[in-house]
């Protein structure tokens, strides 16, 4: 499947929601959602009636993958993995989604969205315990380090610290990044506590057990 390449700024408005998917832009006033808080096209702002159970639960499985980037196939893909592991299958979702290699990136600040993060992923800016990778969706676990890679390092958005300063929030709790070195480390698995995306990772469990 295809990845999406139409306006951001649609999908938070269809979702009715901000999903910071385009950095910076999302915390000032040019914000679509602070504007236009309703979707888009003629029928964005008719009068909607209540949404069925299952119109529910498949909006927020779209928002959820929406927020992270991730495509259809691969979304359903770490749902199965979620529910191999032990536990509650939603919040190991939200872990496995989180420890995504393209995440931990933006997490850490060296990308304003997940978007960004994964394009530097893509081309190869990072190591993980010294070693180039280039994966987005690759897992990471306490103790991985993660570094720019060889030349990167004297790259100028990563030498201006650009990346650093548009960081959203605080680097969460189980990361740990030292800007000046520009390195960082997966301490722990996150907690649900740590996702700070509004979700109901319930309904999506409701949703593929349907
Ligand atoms: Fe969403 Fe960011 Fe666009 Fe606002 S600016 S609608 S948060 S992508």
């Amino acid at each position: 499947m295809a990845r999406y390449t139409g306006p951001d700024c649609k999908l938070c408005r269809r979702e009715g929601m901000k999903l910071f998917l385009k950095g910076e832009r999302c915390l000032t006033k040019k914000c679509a959602i602070e504007r236009r808080p309703y979707p888009a096209g003629e029928a964005g702002q008719a009068r909607r009636r209540k949404p069925s159970e299952y119109a529910l639960q498949l909006r927020e499985k779209q928002k959820v993958r929406r927020i992270y980037g991730v495509l259809e196939n691969q979304f359903q893909r770490v749902f199965e993995a979620a529910e191999r592991r032990p536990g509650m299958t939603g919040e190991n979702l939200l872990q496995l989604l989180e420890l995504r290699f393209d995440n931990v990136v933006y997490r850490l600040g060296f990308a304003s969205s997940r978007d960004q993060a994964r394009q530097l992923v893509n081309h190869g800016h990072f190591r993980v315990n010294g070693k180039k990778v280039n994966i987005p969706s690759m897992q990471l676990k306490p103790g991985d380090e993660i570094s720019l890679a060889e030349g990167s390092d004297k790259k100028e958005f990563f030498q201006a610290g650009a990346a650093f300063g548009s960081q959203r929030a605080q680097t969460p709790q189980w990361l740990q990044i030292d800007p000046k070195a520009m390195v960082g480390r997966v301490l722990t698995v996150p907690q649900r506590s740590d996702v700070d995306a509004l979700v109901t990772e319930q309904l999506i469990v409701e949703h593929y057990s349907r």
